[in-house]
C-alpha cells in the first residue's frame, strides 16, 4: 500500500565519519531539484493538541550540534548511503490526497528543511491542497522563510534557539559570521509582525547551558509568543564522545520560571 512508508531505522548503523567535509560530489547528489523526504509520520497530535498532523522529515543539516541524535541524516557521507531509500514526492502527495478531511496540518521538519531547493513549491502545493503548514527550522536561512511568510504559505513556524550568541558556535559545532546573528534577529522581528504563530525552542544540555544562559536566551527573544524548553535525552549522538547530561525536573522548572519573565508563554516540552 502506498500509505505504508518504509522508513529504515538506522539505530544499528555505525558512524563512519563524524568530522565530515562537504564534498562537491556529495552535495550535487543531495542538492537535487526535488524535495528529499527521509521519513513520513502519518499522524500525530503532539504538535497541535486537538489537531491531526502528519510530519515530513527531510534529510541534511548545516549545523553539527554535538548532541544531534541523527548523524546519519545530517552528514552528507552517511546520507549518501540511504539516498535510494528516500520517499518520492509523488508518493507523499498521493498519501496526502487520501487524507483530505482527515488531517489538518503538514509539518515539514528535521533535519533542516530550508536546505531543500524545492521547499517553496512543496509548501505551496500542500497549502493549495487545503492543509495548514508548519515549518521547523534552525533559523540559518532567513530569506526562504521570509518568502514563505510573505506568500502566506506558513501557518506555524518553530525556530531553534541553540544557546546564547557567545556560546552558539560551541553548541552548533560550526562557525558563524556576524551576518548569521543579524539575520537571526531579523527573522525574530519578521515573525513579530507577520501574524503567523511561532515558537522558539531550546534543547537544554547540562554542560552546555546554565540557568543564566536560559535567562539570556529568553531576553534575546524577549516578547516571543512561545518558548519551549526541551531536555536533552541521552542516546546516539553526532559526537560519539558527547559528554552532556540531562537536567532534572526541578532545574527545568527553575529555568521555565526564569524564562517566563521575558516571553509571552514558556513551557517545558516533554
Ligand atoms: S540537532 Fe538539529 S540543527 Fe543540530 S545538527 Fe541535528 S538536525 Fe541540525
Amino acid at each position: 500500500m502506498a500509505e505504508v512508508f518504509l522508513y529504515k531505522r538506522y539505530q544499528n548503523y555505525k558512524l563512519l565519519i563524524i568530522n565530515s567535509k562537504f564534498r562537491e560530489k556529495n552535495l550535487s547528489v543531495i542538492r537535487s531539484q526535488y524535495m528529499k523526504i527521509a521519513w513520513i509520520q502519518q499522524s500525530t497530535m503532539i504538535d497541535y493538541p486537538g489537531k491531526l498532523a502528519c510530519i515530513v522529515f527531510t534529510p541534511w543539516c548545516n549545523f553539527r550540534c554535538h548532541f544531534c541524535h541523527n548523524p546519519e541524516l545530517v552528514l552528507p557521507e552517511q546520507m549518501l548511503l540511504f539516498q535510494h531509500d528516500y520517499i518520492p514526492e509523488e508518493t507523499f502527495f498521493n498519501f496526502l490526497s487520501k487524507r483530505k478531511g482527515l488531517l489538518d496540518w503538514v509539518s515539514i521538519c528535521w533535519w533542516e528543511p530550508t536546505l531543500q531547493s524545492d521547499l517553496y513549491d512543496f509548501a505551496k502545493k500542500i497549502k493549495q491542497m487545503g492543509f495548514l503548514v508548519k515549518l521547523d527550522t534552525n533559523g540559518r536561512d532567513v530569506p526562504i522563510v521570509e518568502k514563505l511568510i510573505q506568500d502566506r504559505l506558513l501557518d506555524y513556524i518553530a525556530i531553534d534557539l541553540k544557546n546564547t550568541p557567545e556560546k552558539y558556535e560551541k553548541t552548533i559545532g560550526v562557525t558563524q559570521t556576524k551576518k548569521f546573528f543579524d539575520e537571526y534577529q531579523r527573522l525574530f522581528k519578521l515573525l513579530a509582525k507577520s501574524g503567523v504563530e511561532y515558537e522558539y525552542r531550546t534543547t537544554l544540555v547540562k554542560g552546555l547551558h546554565t540557568l543564566a544562559d536560559v535567562e539570556a536566551m529568553a531576553k534575546y527573544i524577549e516578547g516571543a509568543q512561545h518558548y519551549y524548553l526541551q531536555n536533552y535525552i541521552w542516546g546516539n549522538t553526532l559526537d560519539p564522545n558527547f559528554w552532556g547530561q540531562s537536567f532534572d525536573d526541578d532545574e527545568l522548572e527553575e529555568m521555565k520560571k526564569v524564562a517566563s519573565q521575558y516571553v509571552q508563554h514558556c513551557d517545558i516540552r516533554k
